[in-house]
C-alpha cells in the first residue's frame, strides 16, 4: 500500500460506547475520505484485545495499541502486564499504550498511575515498540518518567497534545513526537494548542481524531460522534495556522506515522 498522499489517523477508540457496532461503516467512510491507515487505541487489557481482533479483520489498514490508560491504573497487576505482552507480540499491535498520567480528575490514584505507567514504559523499552502516551495536568511527573525511559531507548508520541508551546518544546527535545487532534480547530479551548502547533517541527507531528471524541469544529459534522473521515479537517486547521499547503502537512505527518509505527512494512 502506498500511503504517500493519504492521511493516517493514529487515535481511534472503536471500543467506546459511541462507536459500538460501527467499525465497518466507519472504516469504509475513512477510506473514502483518503485515510490510508488507522491506529486503534487500546485503553485496557480487554479493549487492547478487541482492538487487535478488529485489526486482524482489516489487515494492512487497521493497527492497534495495547496498554492501560491512566484512568484505569488502579487495576494494574502482573496478570494484566502478561496479557498486554501477549498482545504486543502480534505484528498488528504496533505500540505500547495508551499509557501515561492524568491528574485532571484522578480516576485512579496518582501513585497507582505512576506504578502502571512505569511498568508500561519498561515494557516499551524491553520490546522495542513505540509508546502511545497520554499526559494531562501531570507535566512534571510525566516528563521526568519519560525522560528516564527515553534514556533507556524508548520512543513514542504524546497523543492528543493540548499543552503549551513550552511543553511541546520539552517533548520534542526529549525525542518524542506530538499527536494533534481536532482541538486545534477549537477557537476557544484550543488556544494553547493553536499557538504550539505553529512551532512544533513538522517532522515530529502526527494527526489523529481521537474518535469518537473531539470532533473538529471546522468540520461539516453530520454525525453525533467524531470519526476518522473527519481527519482531513485536522490537517486543514494545522495547514491554515502554519500558512502552508494542506498536502505538505498530510505528507509529513503520514511519513512520521509510518516511521514511528512501521505501517509500511506490514501494509499489504
Ligand atoms: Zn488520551
Amino acid at each position: 500500500m502506498n500511503l504517500t498522499a493519504k492521511l493516517v489517523d493514529i487515535g481511534v477508540n472503536f471500543r467506546s460506547k459511541q462507536l459500538t457496532g460501527l467499525a465497518t461503516e466507519i472504516i469504509e467512510r475513512a477510506k473514502d475520505a483518503n485515510v490510508g491507515a488507522i491506529l486503534a487505541t487500546g485503553t485496557s487489557l480487554e479493549s487492547s484485545r478487541s482492538e487487535l481482533a478488529l485489526a486482524h479483520q482489516h489487515p494492512g489498514y487497521l493497527f492497534s495499541t495495547a496498554g492501560v490508560h491512566p484512568h484505569l491504573a488502579d487495576g494494574w497487576n502482573v496478570a494484566i502486564r502478561e496479557g498486554l505482552l501477549t498482545i504486543l507480540a502480534d505484528p498488528a499491535c504496533v505500540a505500547v499504550g495508551e499509557t501515561g498520567l492524568d491528574y485532571n480528575r484522578n480516576f485512579s490514584t496518582p501513585a497507582n498511575q505512576r506504578r502502571a505507567f512505569a511498568a508500561q514504559l519498561e515494557m516499551a523499552v524491553v520490546i522495542g515498540k513505540p509508546l502511545f502516551l497520554h499526559c494531562r495536568d501531570a507535566f512534571d511527573d510525566f516528563q521526568a518518567m519519560v525522560r528516564d525511559a527515553v534514556a533507556a531507548g524508548a520512543h513514542g508520541v504524546v497523543h492528543c497534545f493540548t499543552g503549551s508551546q513550552d511543553e511541546a518544546v520539552v517533548f520534542v527535545e526529549l525525542g518524542l513526537d506530538i499527536g494533534v487532534t481536532g482541538c486545534v480547530a477549537n477557537l476557544s479551548r484550543g488556544q494553547a494548542l493553536r499557538e504550539a502547533v505553529k512551532s512544533i517541527p513538522l517532522e515530529r507531528m502526527h494527526l489523529e481524531t481521537d474518535a469518537p471524541y473531539l470532533g473538529p469544529k471546522n468540520a461539516k459534522r453530520r454525525r453525533p460522534y467524531n470519526e476518522p473521515a473527519n481527519l482531513v479537517w485536522v490537517a486543514r486547521a494545522v495547514a491554515e495556522l502554519r500558512g502552508i499547503d494542506e498536502l505538505v502537512v498530510v505528507q509529513a505527518c503520514t511519513r512520521n506515522s509510518v516511521r514511528l509505527f512501521g505501517f509500511s512494512t506490514q501494509a499489504g
